[in-house]
């Protein structure tokens, strides 16, 4: 039995006082979330705060990239033991707007895979496809060739110790979710490639969607057999929608 997770990507928002206000309403409202574990990813310079808030509760805290490289000259980027350091139990690697916007090819991504692993964080690994791959009918073929990256890097054992995050490009901010059967498709998917190499990781490995997750459409969406939560943008600057989002998978 896989448990669900919901992980908040606050992306490049916030500030101290607006992260107290969020940070104090998740904590008074996580009694409520009864069966997902529940994580949240700062900007960088707000992890200590975040971590040191969550402590003494069940929220967890990643952060939203990570350096390939464990030290030295290599400005701006920060490493896998700093973000242990100071309090992160994973690391999204992949977004689309890393791939996108800052060119991280595949095999980058799976660079920063292996030292999300190497310095004991579990990497959240996005994948997925652009609207006009969908379009063209690759979505399969875009997302096998993003886990492949990985897989002939690390194994297919890291992933069992890892979390993959199914992002289809052109439900991420645009109010388009991907449909439940849309999204359970290429959840079945990928477990089903996995299980090719090994079915004991296919059955383990956390996937979760993200698209415009909402309160409204979560329990929908993780109601189908092979979503184990989601990792939300938007909704999860808000405390009661993103707990809403974190309840959902107690009635599903
Ligand atoms: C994301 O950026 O990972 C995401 C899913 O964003 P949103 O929920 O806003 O679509």
């Amino acid at each position: 039995m896989r448990q669900p997770l919901v992980a908040g990507n606050w992306k490049m928002n916030g500030s101290a006082a607006s992260i107290d206000t969020l940070m104090a309403g998740l904590k008074q409202g996580m009694a409520e979330v009864k069966t997902a574990a529940v994580a949240v990813c700062p900007p960088f310079v707000y992890i200590s705060k975040v971590a040191e808030l969550a402590k003494g509760t069940k929220i967890g805290v990643g952060s939203q990239d990570i350096s390939d490289q464990e030290s030295g000259a290599f400005t701006g980027e920060v490493s896998g033991p700093m973000l242990k350091e100071v309090g992160c139990q994973y690391a999204i690697v992949g977004h689309s707007e890393r791939r996108a916007i800052y060119g991280e090819s595949d095999a980058f991504t799976a660079r920063k895979f292996a030292a999300a692993r190497k310095f004991g964080l579990i990497p959240i690994l996005c994948v997925g496809e652009l609207l006009e791959e969908r379009e063209q009918g690759i979505t399969e073929q875009v997302v096998g060739r993003q886990l492949d990256a990985v897989i002939e890097l690390e194994g297919i054992a890291a992933l069992g110790q890892a979390v993959i995050a199914y992002e289809p490009v052109w439900a991420i901010g645009t109010g388009k979710t991907a449909s439940p059967q849309q999204a359970q498709d290429v959840h079945a998917f990928i477990r089903a490639k996995l299980a090719t190499l090994d079915k004991g990781v296919a059955d383990k490995v956390q996937i979760l969607y993200g698209g415009s997750v909402k309160g409204s459409n979560a329990v929908e969406l993780f109601g189908m057999p092979d979503l184990d939560g989601g990792l939300i943008g938007g909704a999860s600057l808000t405390a009661d929608e993103f707990l809403a989002i974190c309840r959902a998978p107690n009635q599903s």
